[in-house]
């Protein structure tokens, strides 16, 4: 009974064995898997993908890498594409000041107005935050953000901005980095909140854990990111498997079927 919260399953790493990747996970205990949207082809795909698989839904919307891409159809792609049924947040939406792979400025507009598109379509929001703390926080207040809720993907703050984003009705999602030795504030952050408040992915084909750091990485490894959080909180992987179910049937709840 585990959730992989964020998971790129259209990308390209996958193309040769995609089926047999979800399949294994299925196979593994993995009872929902959150594949996300980074631009338009992306978000099809991962519709697509919801729409052959029970258990896996979608997130739709634009990674800031692609923000400078974005035209005046997009967001009307975007809200036609958020009526499936199997759409269950809108993100990844934010900033990435780290490979600045759009404009800054241009990446704030759009992270402000998918914000905004979230609103009016009633979805939580999934973040990217990278070397953009401050500003992602600044945002994320100033548009109100709070309202919808959602997920801080990839947490990589520290313990107070965990706390602030805590209160203001989000949860903070912890990555396979966690398992790696030198993540020490990352581990004590894991240590310090509550379980109800945190969410395992893996942001695969990206940021295995150990121990298969450096090969490609797949829903299934999710099981090392549960075994860490669990030896960190000196609890049971089943209470961390659990929990981390019930904080996604918490969010995700109304849009979650009952067939899958
Ligand atoms: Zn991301
Ligand atoms: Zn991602």
């Amino acid at each position: 009974m585990l959730v992989d919260t964020h998971a790129h399953l259209d990308l390209p790493e996958f193309d040769k064995d995609r089926d047999g990747v979800i399949k294994r996970a299925k196979e593994n205990g993995i009872d929902y898997i959150l594949t996300i949207g980074i631009n338009l082809k992306s978000c099809n795909e991962a519709i697509r993908l919801a729409g052959s698989y029970d258990f896996i839904y979608a997130s739709i919307g634009i990674h800031p890498h692609d923000t400078k891409d974005i035209d005046e159809d997009t967001y009307k792609v975007l809200k036609s594409l958020a009526k499936n049924r199997k759409v269950l947040a809108l993100g990844e939406i934010g900033l990435d000041f780290y490979r600045n792979l759009s404009p800054r400025d241009v990446q704030v507009r759009r992270f402000r107005e998918q914000i905004n598109l979230a609103w009016e379509l009633s979805l939580p929001i999934i973040i990217h935050d990278r070397d953009a703390h401050k500003e992602t926080m600044d945002i994320l207040k100033e548009e109100g953000a709070g309202n919808m809720g959602g997920i801080i993907h990839c947490f990589s703050g520290d313990y107070s901005m965990a706390k602030r984003c805590i209160d203001m009705g989000f949860y903070i999602s912890i990555p396979g980095t966690v398992t790696f030795p030198k993540a020490i504030e990352l581990q004590e952050i894991v240590k310090k909140l509550p379980l109800s408040t945190i969410f395992i992915e893996t942001d695969c084909p990206f940021l295995t854990p150990v121990p298969y750091r450096g090969k490609r990485n797949e829903p299934f490894f999710v099981k090392y990111v549960a075994e860490k959080v669990a030896s960190l909180k000196d609890i049971s992987v089943e209470e961390v498997a659990e929990t981390t179910s019930e904080n996604f049937g918490r969010l995700f709840g109304n849009s979650l079927l009952s067939d899958s």
